[in-house]
This record gives structure tokens, sequence and C-alpha cells, in this order.
């Protein structure tokens, strides 16, 4: 997995693609936290479910259904008004958009088992045929003292910059269309 902070950064860069400046932080916020949330189910090595099986790591919490249903349930339970700048479908995509980036960017790495985008229907394992980014050691320990140099320096390339050029284009385009007209 690439480390949980650059899950939260593509979850912004991904916001930057849906909404502008009227949209309330706590928006960006839950679409940061729910790209986060799949990687909770490195819990299952703990209880002894093997990587490989639709509940282990990278399985269903990786998974498009997964996503989606996340984002209908969040959007139901807390967003049924619209918020400011996005509608409620607009929500529920950015959500989704948001969630779904997790197992995405998870398959662009290079280690570990692929992910199950299609659990609980499907549970076999997918990886992109790229894989530019250096897959991040599970644990702070073994990222401090492994290969996080190298990691972050990959995240860095192929996540922060884009998800921080999408954050620049989007702001620039608000300042345009927020800026008194000159003629
Ligand atoms: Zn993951």
């Amino acid at each position: 997995m690439p480390t949980l902070p650059t899950h939260a950064v593509a979850a912004l860069g991904v916001g930057a693609l849906f909404g502008g400046r009227e949209v309330p932080g706590k928006v960006w916020a839950l679409g940061a936290a729910c790209a986060m949330l799949p990687d909770l189910d490195v819990v299952a090595f703990r209880l002894g479910i093997p990587y490989g099986h639709l509940l282990g790591h990278r399985g269903l919490s990786h998974s498009l259904a997964f996503a989606a249903a996340l984002a209908a349930v969040l959007t139901a339970l807390f967003f049924r008004r619209s918020v400011p700048g996005l509608g409620p479908w607009k929500l529920a995509l950015f959500l989704f958009a948001a969630t779904a980036s997790h197992g995405l960017l998870d398959a662009f790495t290079d280690g570990g088992l692929g992910v199950a985008f299609f659990a609980p229907f499907d549970n076999h394992r997918f990886f992109f045929p790229d894989r530019p980014i250096e897959v991040s050691p599970i644990g702070l320990r073994r990222f401090l003292t492994g290969r996080g140099l190298e990691v972050l320096r990959s995240e860095l390339q192929w996540v922060w910059l884009p998800a921080l050029l999408l954050v620049a284009g989007r702001w620039g385009l608000n300042r345009t269309a927020g800026s008194p007209s000159r003629t």
C-alpha cells in the first residue's frame, strides 16, 4: 500500500475535480478519511485471516462495491440535503471516487497481492501492468527502518505531485471565476 497520508492526498486531488471553494472543508476531510479507511483491513492479519481471503488485506474493503456502499451510506446518513457547491449525487460520486482511489493506487504498487476490485462477486486480485509506486511496508517500525525514503520518493512523484497540480489548477480556476470583471 502507499502510506495513509498519501491516500488522503490522492482524495484531495480527486476532490479538485469535483468542486470549488464554496464546498465546506469537512467534505474534503471526509473524502480523505474515506480514502484511508480501506487499510483498516490490516487487522485481518491479526485475526489470522489469510491475505488472499475475501476479507483479507486488499480484499472486500478495497473493492468498488465497498466504495459505492460507503458513499451511499455516508450520503444518506449525513448529507441528505446538498452541501454548498455539491448536490447529493455529486457528493456521493466524490466519496465513491475518493474511496475507490485507494484500491486504484494500491494496484499501482510493486508489492503484496493485487486488489479485489470486484469483490464480493469475484475475489480475483488485480494489479495494473505498470506499477511504479513502491509498496510501503506495513507497520511504522518497518517503514522507518526499511525502505521508507524510497517509498516516500515514489509517492511524491506519482501521487503528491499530480494531486497538488490538480488542486493548484482548481485554485487557479476559482480565482479566475471569483475575480471581478474588468470590462
Ligand atoms: Zn490498501
